[in-house]
């Protein structure tokens, strides 16, 4: 039996009704459980995570209790990323494997699920209760992914790694706890900030129109229409029939901006810019969004809170909207 004081959110949700997702969790607390004493108490805690947006979790939270890596850097698309044979390596000597789940890292499930028999690998994503997740359009219990667009949402995932992580290393669990703590209080402001200068945007001016349809979450928090070229996965390739009808859209609703991704191609969207162009109407790229993957290493857009910072503030710029400089704290890049 899986020891229930580790996810008590999870029992709470067992409660409601067990979904497989579920069983997988609990499965997984199981193995996360029985692992825990095979460390030695001072060392730190290996964990590899999918993308970068996690591995920040578990880098903030886990502080000097442990070393991460993350398998997807800057740029990398996680719905078409395969394991390397390096990955692989990583992945089956970790102590702790963190994905997002929810159908995100759609080509290393098979891999994952079947690593969760000997390694304890947690789905953290899928932490986000369910009346909280938008539901797939295509496919039937499947959800959007993305769910670290909106800080408020990815406070969850914030905790799940928590309890991972306790489960893991029970002895550092009060230095994980403050860690969160500390962390869930920056996410707050960064939600406020977002919500403050996304208002600002003019009404009819709320239209974000991406390579694919990452924002979603995004669009439901702070009230934009999203439309992406691709679907929520970049799996499925766009038509021309797409494109000719996202053109008409643009023109007749008078949009004067998109944006492109730094972990999709930008072909798409400038197909849409001079199909536009040859229509007389003026669109420009309002600039480049962290829809999947963060920033540069080392820099503060390469850390969850500067990704959000950067996305937040070059949309509301790029749409009309008023907004500090340089983002929330002065940090963004100069040149928005
Ligand atoms: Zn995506």
């Amino acid at each position: 039996m899986p020891d229930h004081r580790i996810f008590p959110s999870m029992m709470r949700q067992k409660s409601r009704s067990l979904s497989r997702r579920d069983v997988l969790a609990l499965t997984t607390s199981a193995a996360l459980v029985a692992a825990s004493p095979l460390r030695a108490q001072s060392a730190p805690l290996s964990v590899v995570a999918s993308t970068g947006m996690i591995a920040d979790v578990a880098r903030v939270v886990g502080g000097g209790a442990v070393q991460v890596q993350a398998l997807m850097g800057p740029g990398i698309d996680p719905h078409s990323y395969r394991q390397t044979r390096s990955d692989i390596v990583a992945l089956t000597r970790a102590d702790l494997v963190l994905w997002n789940g929810l159908y995100l890292e759609a080509q290393m499930q098979d891999f994952l699920r079947k690593l969760a028999e000997r390694t304890p690998v947690f789905a953290v994503g899928e932490a986000v209760p369910h009346d909280r997740l938008i539901a797939h359009q295509d496919y039937d219990g499947k959800f959007d992914p993305h769910v670290w667009m909106v800080p408020d949402l990815w406070a969850h995932v914030v905790r799940a790694v928590q309890d991972a992580l306790t489960a893991a290393a029970s002895d550092r669990a009060d230095l994980f706890i403050a860690n969160a703590d500390t962390y869930l209080a920056q996410l707050d402001r960064l939600g406020t900030y977002a919500a403050g200068v996304l208002g600002t945007v003019p009404q009819p001016s709320r239209v974000l129109l991406t390579a694919h349809d990452a924002f979603g979450y995004f669009g439901r928090a702070y009230g934009f229409e999203v439309l992406g070229i691709q679907g929520i996965s970049t799996e499925s390739e766009a038509g021309l029939g797409r494109i000719r009808a996202l053109v008409d859209l643009l023109v007749q609703r008078d949009i004067k901006a998109v944006f492109v991704e730094t972990s999709v191609s930008d072909r798409n969207i400038r197909a849409l810019v001079e199909g536009a162009a040859a229509r007389g109407h003026n669109v420009q790229i309002g600039g480049e969004l962290f829809s999947d993957a963060m920033g540069p290493l080392g820099t503060y857009e390469g850390t969850y809170l500067g990704m959000i910072d950067h996305n937040a503030t070059t949309i509301a710029a790029a749409l009309g909207g008023q907004v500090p400089p340089r983002g929330m704290d002065g940090k963004l890049r100069a040149g928005l």
